[in-house]
């Protein structure tokens, strides 16, 4: 047996000076609630609260980190069991899917997903073995038998995860039912919904005029008109807030935005609805509605998230065979400061106005991103995201954001995930890695420690809540 280790020092300097000062500032750290304000879990699992069903549908299907590694592999999506279009035959058996995955964790060396299976492994079941061919059996059944007892459930995982509120993102054609019941429970967990209008705004997202036709149903506006279209989405925002949102996120392949006049966004709509628009008319469109939804964010203080470049569904064959979300999202090239600067030019003073930003283009943050946000009051940086959610992606983050952007212009951490059970991973390792950054910034005399002391709990806590209003 080869024994699963967390070390208490793990992700922290091997610099003795700077690992004693991050372990002073961790341990100020490591207790606090979990603010998880961006994220895509299922609102059903706390609704329902259902048991998970084994150790294969909780860490391997619905998990596109782990089967796109696989995948690049050789291992066929429908050997991990990956639902197809056509309901094509995939495998069934969850202890066979597991075995290749055990069989296959070194791929996983060096990776972020690493460190998170681990901790999950560790902390949540308390397993004691790392995983391999030989222990692939062993685990698989003692996960099972864990996710069968009551403790293991949903809420009870929740509250054990010491979360303080968890948002979860819908489209507007959501009918957010399990928000509602939730609600109604009367359980105590905080979990709220985001606005994300992607299959209402972009005019590329599968069956948008359908969608869009179904947005005027629900809401009872005319979204045939331009003017019905925006009095839609107003009362569909408003809807969200009832059911927790204090924020709306934007998932468009560019940061484009446009000011047109109403005669222009008209004749773009009734282009954009009736399947006529050229690739340049899309992006204009979802330009115009990001400079929409800032203004409608002035009227009802929805916070905007802004998550651009990624070249999504990059693999047709992938995609004509599983549908979207499969690991075949590619990070592209992100303009910033040419972008934003018609919804700038037009919101970018307004003190009502809270715009958060994302990148998958690292070379933005000392180019763009942080002399943007680092001089206009809306906006602010969000942590790194997806590709660069990791130990070296966070560092260099800080080195490149924090200079001319200073750590109050950014938002503490989000995890942005769908694999519940990686949470508190991932923001321990958040949290390790900002008293790892302080803990150098002191050791350089370029920060006093009593300020790293009040730094790392905002890091880990405050600033999420504050910039997303929770
Ligand atoms: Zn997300």
């Amino acid at each position: 047996m080869i024994p699963l280790i967390l070390d208490p020092d793990r992700l922290f300097s091997s610099e003795p000076r700077q690992r004693e000062l991050a372990r002073a500032l961790y341990a100020k750290v490591k207790d606090l609630p979990i603010v998880s304000p961006h994220g895509h879990t299922d609102p059903q699992w706390f609704a329902d609260n259902a048991p998970f069903t084994n150790a294969s549908a909780l860490f391997i299907t619905p998990d596109h980190y782990v089967f796109r590694l696989l995948y690049s592999q050789g291992v066929r999506l429908e050997e991990l069991g990956i639902p197809r279009r056509d309901s094509g035959p995939v495998e069934q058996d969850a202890r066979r899917i597991w075995r290749i995955f055990a069989e296959r964790y070194a791929l996983f060396r060096g990776t972020p997903t690493r460190l998170w299976l681990d901790h999950a492994f560790h902390q949540v079941f308390g397993i004691r073995e790392r995983l391999s061919t030989e222990s692939a059996d062993r685990l698989f059944d003692h996960i099972n038998a864990c996710l069968a007892r009551p403790e293991f459930r949903p809420r009870a995982l929740y509250e054990r995860f010491n979360i303080e509120v968890l948002a979860t993102t819908e489209s507007p054609l959501d009918p957010l039912a399990h928000h509602a019941k939730i609600r109604a429970s009367g359980w105590k967990g905080r979990v709220v919904t985001t606005y994300r209008p992607d299959p209402v705004v972009d005019p590329e997202f599968d069956g948008f005029a359908a969608n869009v036709a179904q947005l005027g149903e629900i809401t009872g506006e005319d979204t045939r008109s331009w003017r019905g279209y925006l009095a839609a989405h107003r009362k569909r925002r408003a809807f969200f807030k009832t059911m927790g949102a204090t924020s709306t996120d934007h998932g468009h392949p560019t940061a484009q935005t446009a000011d047109l006049d109403s005669s222009a966004c008209e004749a773009l709509f009734e282009k954009a609805v009736g399947g006529r628009t050229s690739p340049d008319d899309a992006e204009a469109f979802r330009a115009q509605m990001l400079t929409e939804m800032a203004r409608m964010s002035i009227e009802d203080g929805l916070v905007m998230q802004i998550h651009p470049g990624s070249s999504r569904n990059h693999n047709p064959q992938l995609f004509a065979s599983f549908g979207r979300d499969k690991g075949a999202d590619i990070p592209m090239r992100t303009d910033y400061v040419r972008a934003l600067k018609p919804l700038l030019d037009r919101f970018g003073n307004a003190r009502e106005l809270t715009v958060i930003l994302f990148t998958l283009d690292e070379t933005a943050y000392s180019r763009e991103l942080a002399p943007l946000a680092g001089h206009y009051p809306v906006l602010k940086l969000g942590p790194p995201w997806w590709f660069h959610d990791s130990p070296e992606g966070m560092l260099r983050f800080r080195e490149q954001a924090t200079e001319t952007a200073g750590f109050y212009n950014t938002v503490g951490f989000n995890d942005d995930t769908r694999a519940f059970l990686s949470i508190p991973a991932r923001h321990d390792v958040a949290r390790r890695i900002d008293c790892r950054f302080l803990a150098r910034l002191v050791a350089e005399h370029r920060l006093e420690e009593d300020e790293a002391q009040e730094l790392a709990p905002e890091l880990a806590h405050h600033l999420a809540k504050n910039a997303y209003r929770l």
